[in-house]
């Protein structure tokens, strides 16, 4: 069984179209594992059948738009059946002096009531097993029964899924994607948030560290496994003659919101014409000095499309441990410093200043140029491909 959760609050069309784009995705990760299944769509409910009931439930737990899945015992919709099935799952797991609960409900299906199916219930229950006992409150075991149209149901345990909407119910956006650990989780998060996704990086070159690439192709490769089934591309733009040009101005310390600046404005003439409505970046409130509140009025206006920055208000602790959940976390990321950040980072830049130096290198010329540098990585599955 799969619930999902806010596809719930939609008018009637949206939430079909919805539960359908969901349903497709759901069957795309569990062909991807090579799981043969049928999926019913009910009110309120999704139910897949088949031979290996916990791989299907633990996959589809990872599809975008899910709240969570159970792996079901199917019997008939009516209170002995329910009760006989009931109290074979509990003798599997409730020992004696444990508390347990019966958590009932029922939905198009007439005769009785769901608190007389719940008592219904537990006294079968405790007619098995006399040494357990009723706690509704904090039970160590609970049981759930449903009555509904297409059959009786029991399970005893949920597997979380990530929650969110269906990938590819919102749109297009471009990713911002580094070898760091921020911005593959701000990635993430517009993913599950139905976003369909394409990533962009800009190479350093020389510049940058040796590991970069390979770090930054890992976590474009793990990222992919949330969406399986489908094709997640990276488009790969060169850095370097920006670089040159910024390592011979004067002033250092302007460097790195020069850098973001150029990103966005490359980014947003990707954007443009891939047809992404939006950026995401990992940008989070004073993290670093190109993320002070002073220096992100400066920079924003550099994009010509909105920038989605999702993590903007997380800590630190927060996005590592979503990077470590999610899979993209690197604990030796090995060498990726950047070679062109200055020792002391201004956390203030003036704009007149940096419209003046961008004048002086003609940013918006080496943006345009770097914008057809494109190498095009191809991931599906985990597994990357250079396609062009
Ligand atoms: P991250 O861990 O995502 O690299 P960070 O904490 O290192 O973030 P910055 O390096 O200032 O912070 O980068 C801020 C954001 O700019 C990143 O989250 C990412 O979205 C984008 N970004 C940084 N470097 C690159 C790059 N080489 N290519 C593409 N986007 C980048
Ligand atoms: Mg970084």
């Amino acid at each position: 069984m799969v619930r999902y959760g806010e596809i719930f609050l939609k008018s009637e069309t949206v939430k079909r179209r919805y539960i359908s784009i969901l349903t497709e995705n759901i069957r795309l990760a569990l062909e991807s594992e090579g799981l043969t299944h049928r999926i019913e769509t009910y009110r309120g409910r999704i139910m897949i059948y088949g031979d290996e009931p916990r791989r299907i439930a633990t996959a589809a737990a990872r599809t975008f738009g899910v709240v969570s899945t159970s792996v079901c015992t199917v019997t008939a919709a009516d209170i002995e059946g329910l009760a006989a099935t009931a109290v074979e799952h509990a003798e599997r797991c409730l020992r004696p002096g444990m508390s347990f609960a019966v958590r009932a409900r029922r939905s198009g299906v007439e005769g009785f009531g769901s608190q007389e199916l719940a008592a219904a219930v537990g006294s079968a229950v405790l007619d098995r097993i006399p040494e357990a006992r009723v706690d509704l409150t904090a039970p160590d075991y609970e049981i759930s029964v449903e009555a509904r149209e297409f059959g009786g149901l029991v399970y005893d345990e949920k597997i979380a899924g990530p929650g969110g909407l269906p990938y590819g119910t919102q749109g297009e956006v471009m990713a911002l994607l580094s070898e760091g650990i921020d911005s593959p989780v701000a990635s993430w998060l517009m993913m599950r948030r139905g976003c369909l996704m394409v990533h962009v990086n800009m190479h350093g070159g020389r510049f940058g560290g040796a590991d970069a690439e390979k770090n930054v192709l890992q976590n474009h490769a793990r990222l992919s496994t949330w969406v399986p089934g489908h094709p997640l591309d990276l488009l790969v733009v060169k850095m370097e003659p920006f670089f040159e040009a910024i390592t011979g101005l004067k002033e250092p310390r302007y460097r790195c919101v020069l850098c973001k600046r150029f990103m966005l404005r490359v980014a947003s003439l990707l954007a443009n014409e891939w047809e992404a409505t939006a950026l995401v970046s990992g940008d989070n409130l004073g993290q670093v000095a190109s993320q002070t509140l002073a220096n992100m009025a400066v920079i924003a206006p550099a994009a010509t499309v909105p920038v989605l920055r999702p993590l903007i208000g997380f800590d630190k602790t927060e996005v590592v441990d979503r990077a470590r959940a999610i899979g993209t976390f690197q604990a030796r990321p090995g060498d990726v410093g950047c070679t062109v950040a200055p020792r002391y980072p201004s956390t203030a830049a003036p704009a007149e200043t940096i419209v003046k130096l961008e004048e002086e290198i003609d940013a918006a010329g080496l943006a345009e140029r770097a914008a057809a540098t494109v190498r095009r990585y191809r991931a599906k599955n985990g597994v990357v491909e250079e396609v062009g």
